[in-house]
């Protein structure tokens, strides 16, 4: 008896380790893509001639996905429409950061880089 409440009680320890763990590696996701936003800004002010050159170089397309919208926090102008592609709700004036992503090979947000239509030959 005493053995199975030990047992439960490893299993309770355990989910909630697992849990904390999911929800650490959720806000280290959150608070690094608001850094890498910050600096990507920081970066186009001071390189665009740069940018504007590298981004020659992007290949592929956007896939629609809609994850490089909600990086962070999730922008106020994402839509999805009915087969679940991203709608950009001010596409015709949306701001430069957004069309220039990712305007380089290290310019992704690393936790969705593998799903992006976009790349670049390394
Ligand atoms: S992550 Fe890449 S494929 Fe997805 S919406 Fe953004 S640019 Fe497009
Ligand atoms: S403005 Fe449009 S393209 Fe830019 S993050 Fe928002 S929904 Fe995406």
């Amino acid at each position: 008896m005493t053995e199975l409440i030990s047992k439960l009680e490893l299993k309770k320890v355990n989910q909630a380790v697992q849990k904390m763990q999911q929800l650490a590696q959720k806000i280290d996701i959150f608070c690094s893509a608001l850094l890498f936003q910050a600096q990507r800004r920081i970066h186009y002010v001071f390189n665009k001639r740069e940018i504007y050159t590298s981004i020659k170089k992007r290949k592929g397309n956007c896939l629609r996905c809609g994850r490089c919208c909600h990086a962070s926090l999730k922008c106020q102008h994402l839509e999805y429409d009915e087969n679940g592609l991203s709608l950009c709700k001010v596409y015709d004036r949306k701001p430069t950061m957004c069309s220039l992503y990712p305007y380089n090979e290290n310019d992704y947000f690393y936790h969705i880089k593998p799903a992006c239509g976009y790349n670049y030959d390394t």
